[in-house]
């Protein structure tokens, strides 16, 4: 594992660090093996982003004291609505968010404190003495967090934060398909001329990239070019993904998000397997003009009034629109979807208790038609 030095923070941290979201519903059995091996890897930089109350305990049992041993941060905007991710609405909501961390990770501090996804109508709320913000400042006067934060998919919020002085810490989607997205290089030189720790997520965009043949959407962050869509290539590797974000020096730590020991593995061959640059080169080229608006699975758009857990509906009907591409026999392609049937049917809530109050469509920052979505997944489960 390599390190490198987090901006003005002075945190050495490891250039992969690890995304915890996808421990959700994932029992102890499988998470436990999953942070070992994490930790054996030198992995030292997590980021629980959601505060749902079993995925914090099973992450504190996972980790046992070794917890006191790595850089932590907590989000503290990011709240627990009857287990599906929800934003604070105050100062108080935040402290309390806080305190849960706190408590359920049984640690009394943590490096960083992370406003959660700040989107351009709640800047300057957020930000003001009124907001979450001021929570996070009181708490680093007590000393219970040594730095701010701020995750956003919005360049200008983005900027805001960073030339107001506001933050220490950015933590921001790049990848592949949305490096060319306008705005995004110059923000990168701006944290770097103002020492803000980079923190980057979505290495793989949600998984999409490593899927072949998938069709994806330009849609609401590709200015400059009229809407199209694009098409996966070729089977993209894990590690030419990672090796992609972190070619850039002023990129501190990508988060990479696993839900297992596998994938965690998959990720670690970063460090041995050589990349084709011939077919670097090319994915780079074709994904130039590409900026993506389909789901990520990343439930920004929850709460869901109807309790649905949207990016889990959206996966399982991508995967299923993806059997056609998989080129496998149709014995097998028949266990997939089976395997992808049952795991709908074992979800608490189905596309078709979706009530279309819009809700969710507002807050999704790739622009994705849920609605017509849920209508699709509810004729093709029939559920
Ligand atoms: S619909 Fe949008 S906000 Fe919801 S999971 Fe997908 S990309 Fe994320
Ligand atoms: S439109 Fe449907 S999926 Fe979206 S929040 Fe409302 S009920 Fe949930």
């Amino acid at each position: 594992m390599k390190f490198r030095i987090l901006g003005r923070t002075n945190l050495k941290v490891s250039e992969i660090g690890l995304g915890l979201e996808h421990f959700h519903e994932q029992p102890l059995s499988s998470i436990k093996p999953a942070i070992d091996y994490a930790l054996e890897q030198k992995i030292n930089y997590f980021d629980p982003i959601y505060s749902v109350t079993k995925d914090l305990e099973n992450i504190q049992q996972s980790f046992g004291k070794r917890i006191k041993d790595v850089i932590f941060t907590a989000h503290i905007r990011s709240q627990d609505t009857n287990g599906q991710f929800s934003k604070t609405k105050n100062k108080a909501e935040a402290l309390d968010v806080f305190n849960k961390y706190s408590e359920k990770l049984k640690r009394h501090s943590f490096e960083i404190a992370m406003l959660t996804f700040v989107e351009p109508n709640e800047y300057g709320k957020v930000m003001s003495d009124q907001g979450e913000y001021s929570i996070a400042k009181n708490l680093q006067k007590e000393k219970r967090i040594d730095f701010i934060g701020m995750s956003t998919h919005d360049i200008d919020v983005a900027k805001k934060a960073i030339i107001n002085d506001l933050i220490d810490v950015l933590m921001f989607p790049f990848n592949f398909a949305e490096w060319n997205r306008k705005g995004t290089m110059e923000m990168i030189k701006l944290c770097n001329k103002n020492q803000i720790g980079l923190v980057t997520m979505k290495p793989f965009s949600g998984g999409k990239l490593l899927q072949p043949h998938r069709l994806e959407y330009m849609q609401k962050y590709h200015q400059d070019f009229a809407p199209s869509s694009i098409t996966v290539p070729t089977r993209i590797q894990p590690e030419m993904c990672l090796k992609f974000v972190l070619s850039n020096p002023d990129i501190h730590v990508t988060l990479a998000g696993a839900k297992n020991y596998d994938e965690i593995y998959e990720n670690m061959q970063y460090t041995s397997h050589k990349v084709d640059i011939q077919k670097y080169e090319f994915i780079k080229s074709i994904f130039s003009k590409y900026i993506p608006g389909e789901c990520v699975y990343c439930n920004h758009c929850l709460p869901c009034l109807a309790q649905l857990n949207i990016g889990e509906l959206n996966k399982l009907l991508d995967e299923k629109d993806n059997l056609e591409f998989l080129d496998q026999s149709l014995e097998d392609k028949d266990k997939k979807w089976n395997s992808i049937k049952q795991r709908y049917n074992e979800l608490e809530h189905y596309a078709s208790e979706c009530t279309f109050c819009w809700q969710c469509m507002n807050r999704c920052p790739y622009d994705v038609d849920i609605i017509q979505r849920m209508i699709r997944i509810k004729e093709i489960f029939g559920k």
